[in-house]
């Protein structure tokens, strides 16, 4: 078990008390990058495939982890400066990537007919049957399948939310 909250704290209290960790404490805190190897690697492929770079990509896998941004400065020896860095940058990417997602699902939305994602059921109907519904208070579309009765729902995002 790795001891996601300790090591924030770790980091935390001692950079505010002194501005720098023991020896010791740095190096358990590095070597549990060791121990996570494997599993930031996977995480951080998800996040590359946004656009990330390969350093954004893995302070974002951290991130995902539960680390603070003054953890994951000791983790892989760099500043918390960059690791902010790295992070505003991410968050851009993402920001962006998940904008042009919602534009890709929003240009289907323009098409004239509608295909059931449900695998069983695939029935193509005009999109003005779909009986779509919009909520402006919780940003949630709604719509059904004429044939199914499946009722689908999308909440619309804004880029900076
Ligand atoms: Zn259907």
């Amino acid at each position: 078990m790795i001891d996601i909250e300790g090591i924030n704290r770790t980091a935390n209290d001692y950079s505010a008390e002194s501005g720098e960790l023991g020896q010791d404490q740095r190096q358990q805190i590095m070597n549990v990058t060791d121990d996570l190897k494997h599993t930031v690697d996977s995480v951080s492929t998800v996040w590359s495939r946004l656009g990330l770079s390969d350093r954004e990509a893995e302070v974002a896998a951290y991130r995902e982890l539960g680390f603070t941004n003054k953890s994951i400065a000791y983790m892989l020896d760099i500043s918390t400066n960059t690791v902010n860095e790295y992070t505003r940058r991410a968050k851009q990417k993402y920001n962006t990537a998940r904008a042009l997602l919602a534009r890709e699902e929003d240009s289907q939305a323009l098409s004239k007919n509608w295909v059931c994602p449900k695998p069983s059921c695939g029935h193509e109907t005009k999109r003005a049957y779909t009986n779509s519904k919009y909520n402006p208070d919780t940003n949630v579309s709604t719509w059904r399948c004429q044939e199914c009765h499946t009722e689908y729902q999308r909440k619309i995002q804004s880029p900076d939310a």
